[in-house]
């Protein structure tokens, strides 16, 4: 499906296989807040979703939120580490 007419908002720097697949529908523009340094293909290891031999382009915009995301992601995997240790 392409989605040439959208802007997809994301708390953290997309994964490889998510950049490949916002590549892929065409995504014209991507903001997300914070960076992943061992991780992130749009920009901080590879950027996928600027990659001159790709036929797709994405405007980026980062840091937008760039703490509150942050917080939510440290938060987020601070419950999951939780949880597995009670079960
Ligand atoms: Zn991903």
């Amino acid at each position: 499906m392409r989605l040439e007419e959208c802007t997809i908002y994301i708390t953290l720097e997309p994964c490889p296989m998510c950049a490949g697949a916002i590549v892929q529908a065409r995504i014209p523009r991507v903001v997300f807040g914070a960076t992943s340094p061992k991780a992130g293909f749009g920009g901080s290891l590879i950027n996928v979703l600027q990659m001159e031999a790709l036929n797709h382009r994405c405007e980026v915009v980062q840091g937008v939120g760039q703490e509150e995301s942050s917080d939510l992601l440290k938060q987020y995997f601070k419950n999951m580490r939780n949880k597995k240790t009670k079960e």
